[in-house]
């Protein structure tokens, strides 16, 4: 959307310089100014279209490469009680600090658990989204 808007806007602001140079008759200033006016005009809609456009693109670029990573972790974490685990390749089972099931599951971003102290009915925390979970369903694998 933003590209056509910025192409619509230099194709009229290249309009109307080439009007003023095929001009049979000379422009008085008046007229002169007036059409060039039009021409910077246009120029600047463009080119605030083309900023927007960048930022656009920009967003996508950022999804895809988030997309990307959350391709490569798939397949290798697996859900155990309350919270995604790294697969250890040997045993294939999960293994080592859990990761918030909220984050993975909402965003698919691996993002450790704080432990507080080991005992089964203490709460642990998801640092990045602040997700409560207990102990006895989050606590590391051997
Ligand atoms: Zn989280």
């Amino acid at each position: 959307m933003e590209f056509s808007t910025a192409i619509g806007g230099l194709k009229t602001a290249v309009d109307l310089v080439r009007g003023v140079a095929a001009a049979d008759r000379a422009l008085n200033e008046a007229d002169l100014k007036l059409k060039l006016l039009g021409a910077v005009n246009e120029m600047v809609t463009a080119q605030m279209a083309l900023v927007d456009a960048r930022q656009a693109v920009d967003e996508r670029d950022a999804e895809v490469e988030r997309l990307k990573e959350a391709l490569a972790i798939k397949g290798t974490v697996v859900l155990v009680n309350s919270a995604y685990y790294k697969v250890d390749e040997t045993t294939g089972k999960g293994r080592g600090h859990g990761y918030c099931m909220r984050c993975y599951e909402t965003e698919h971003r691996l993002r450790h658990l704080a432990y507080g102290r080991p005992m089964m009915s203490d709460p642990v925390f998801c640092p990045s989204c602040s997700t409560k979970y207990v102990y006895a369903g989050v606590y590391p694998l051997e």
